[in-house]
């Protein structure tokens, strides 16, 4: 096979490295963390997550999630009313007896995460408390485990990096002295899951463990000898928990695109001795693949300007990924949190002088958005349709974190989703009236 040998990543400079960031602390209009449970539960496969909260978080979890579950759904929600202090000790024997009753009608349930929410009478709540008493009594077939997924504490992806995080001091120890192993961290598509397995076994790299796994009596074992990969970068909590269990993170830009991708699986590489020449060859096939998937969308999109808003972390790797692989204008991109060490990499390949923003005050961006008027605005749900109202075109910043597009395979899936929007409008634009 004549494999295309790999470039190695080269930024021009130190690309957005130590570029300014703005930093806004105002109103924002960002899913709270509750929101995860849509897509962790169905990652973890024997896991139910019951929302300790309101009407309201109850009301969420139903609509967004309600419409994308077909099988048994596997979340619901314990509603904590208005209560005074000394309603507090009923409320723990509600939640005992939601739990209990839960457990007696799906024994297959073998991990509970109790999941804490914003109403105040939640707050006053001491979930750990609760899990810890219901993990003894329904122990060893159940464990019971919180984390909270309030929008005061968390946006959008956080839950999950919040639900990993709780995970991690209960992974079982991995071997003294054994030969270093990979965790790859971060939710992924059971496809997208395969397809690294594969090019990891081809790589001669392993064992591999993922993280979450698919079963919860399946989780990976952790120590000094893990080497570990992010797969998604809104996992602060989960990284730090991980390397106070010994792990060692892989520095890396994230698996989005032909360039991401290679780099991630590049790191392991390295980290585990895989030759320049296996690694050009295995991947080689699947990198003009992807590459050949791309230049199909290049001529929408290059020269195109997109806008960020704050939602998902997910924005500076997609943003590198639109700006050097398709040839997309960056007018502004926006995070809800900059991890600059886990972004590193990230911020590096980024072009020189693109306007960083982190937090929000949406008013003040939302007028930046309109003066810059980008041909493209990735933003959430609830600015999407005043957004288009106003003739602009919009991605929806969730789907991007619903849909595989991590990996080779995927990167031309990745392109279409920008793609889509503006081939619509083009559409919209030529029709009759
Ligand atoms: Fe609303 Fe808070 Fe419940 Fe999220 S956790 S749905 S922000 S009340």
């Amino acid at each position: 096979m004549n494999a295309a040998p790999v470039i190695p990543i080269r930024a021009a400079s130190t690309g957005c490295s130590d570029a300014p960031v703005l930093r806004e602390r105002g109103q924002r209009e960002v899913f709270c963390g509750l929101t995860g449970i849509i897509w962790l539960h169905r990652k973890i496969q024997d896991a139910f997550f019951l929302v300790v909260g309101s009407r309201t978080c109850a009301h969420l979890i139903q609509s967004a999630a309600g419409v994308m579950i077909f099988a048994e759904p596997r979340f619901a929600t314990a509603i904590i009313d208005e209560r005074d202090l000394a309603g507090l000790a009923d409320c723990n024997d509600e939640l005992d007896r939601v739990v209990a009753r839960l457990l007696e009608r799906r024994p297959e349930i073998k991990l509970l995460f109790l999941v804490g929410s914003c109403p105040s009478e939640v707050i006053k709540l001491d979930l750990s408390r609760a899990a810890q008493r219901l993990s003894a009594r329904f122990n060893p077939g159940v464990r019971v485990l919180n984390y909270s997924g309030s929008g005061i504490e968390t946006t959008f992806t956080q839950g999950e990096d919040a639900c990993l995080a709780a995970l991690v001091p209960g992974l079982p120890a991995t071997t003294a002295g054994a030969p270093i192993e990979l965790m790859v961290v971060g939710a992924l598509a059971d496809v997208v899951e395969d397809q690294f397995a594969r090019l990891f076994r081809q790589l001669g790299i392993g064992p591999v463990h993922f993280f979450p796994p698919r079963q919860a009596n399946r989780m990976p074992p952790v120590g000094p000898n893990t080497r570990f990969l992010l797969a998604q970068p809104f996992l602060a909590d989960t990284a730090q928990a991980l390397q106070a269990r010994g792990a060692r993170r892989l520095a890396a830009p994230f698996p989005l695109g032909v360039e991401g991708t290679t780099a991630w699986l590049q790191a392991a590489a390295a980290a585990f001795g895989t030759e320049g020449q296996i690694f050009d060859a295995v991947t080689a096939p699947a990198r003009q693949r992807a590459t050949a998937a791309l230049a199909r969308h290049r001529a929408q999109l290059g020269d195109r300007s997109v806008f960020f808003f704050p939602d998902s972390q997910l924005e500076i790797p997609l943003a590198r990924f639109l700006s050097r692989e398709l040839g997309m204008r960056l007018t502004e991109v926006g995070t809800p949190y900059l991890h600059r060490s886990h972004l590193a990499e990230e911020l590096a390949l980024l072009p020189e002088g693109t306007t960083l923003s982190e937090g929000q005050d949406v008013e003040k961006q939302l007028d930046r958005c309109r003066a810059a008027r980008p041909d493209i605005v990735v933003c959430g749900l609830g600015l999407a349709n005043p957004l288009e109202g106003e003739g602009m075109t919009t991605k929806w910043a969730i789907e991007l974190v619903f849909t595989p597009i991590q990996g080779y395979e995927q990167a031309g899936d990745l392109a279409e989703l920008f793609a889509r929007p503006l081939v619509r409008r083009a559409r919209l634009a030529r029709a009759p009236e």
